[in-house]
């Protein structure tokens, strides 16, 4: 149950660890359930899809985008989303940026890293992001921020994902310092309780939560 799931895994994570439920293929009734246990973080992949939640469920949800950016359809999330966790160029924080403005907002957003070799897994090299947080063009942004980083690791091979992680949470660290970061997103149902371990401050919890789809 629902219910079991969700009070098990919040017993055994640290309080300053916050869940991401990932609420993706995820009915409209699921959520509900989780909300009324006192949920408020979900994260959705796709932006068709999280509008259709987000026009029928509670206004008080936070909303997470951390699926691949859809640029043409930001214009719909923008005026209401919480944190987009995927980010990875310039092109997209400037869009971003621009709608956030009309929208009189500042928008949160990570980087999203690519920590595992896995040809599914996205994101841009540790230089890449570097790029982005020293360029002209975003440091006068006033309407986007980026404050930390994301990533996602490897399938099963727990050494990989440790180091992985590890690897992960040096970027972090050092971004910390040189501009403030304080959000690492990292950790999913299979490898949660390493990513706290290697500093995570939100775990993305599907399955480990909903129960598999
Ligand atoms: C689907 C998804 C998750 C959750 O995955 P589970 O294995 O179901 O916990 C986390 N992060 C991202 C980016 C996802 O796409």
């Amino acid at each position: 149950m629902i219910e079991n799931r969700f009070f098990s895994i919040k017993k055994l994570i640290p309080k300053n660890v916050k869940i991401l439920a990932v609420s993706k293929n995820q009915k409209i009734s699921s959520i509900e359930n989780l909300y009324k246990l006192g949920q408020r973080d979900f994260g959705e992949n796709y932006i068709q899809e999280m509008m259709k939640k987000y026009k029928v469920l509670p206004k008080d949800i936070r909303w997470h985008m951390i699926g691949k950016i859809q640029s043409n359809k930001l214009k719909y999330i923008v005026p209401f989303i919480h944190l987009i966790h995927s980010v990875q160029n310039l092109e997209e924080i400037q869009i971003i940026n621009k709608i956030a403005l009309k929208n009189n907002r500042i928008i949160n957003c990570l980087l999203q890293i690519k920590i595992s070799n896995e040809k599914n897994k996205s994101g841009i090299t540790e230089k890449e992001s570097y790029k982005i947080l020293e360029n002209n063009i975003y440091n006068s942004m006033n309407n986007v921020k980026i404050v930390g980083i994301m990533g996602m690791a490897s399938f099963q091979d727990l050494t990989k994902v440790r180091n992985e992680f590890s690897y992960l949470h040096t970027l972090y660290n050092e971004y910390k310092k040189k501009y403030g970061h304080y959000i690492l997103s990292m950790g999913m149902s299979r490898d949660y309780n390493i990513a706290i371990k290697y500093g995570s401050t939100i775990i993305r919890l599907g399955t480990s939560l909903f129960g598999e789809r």
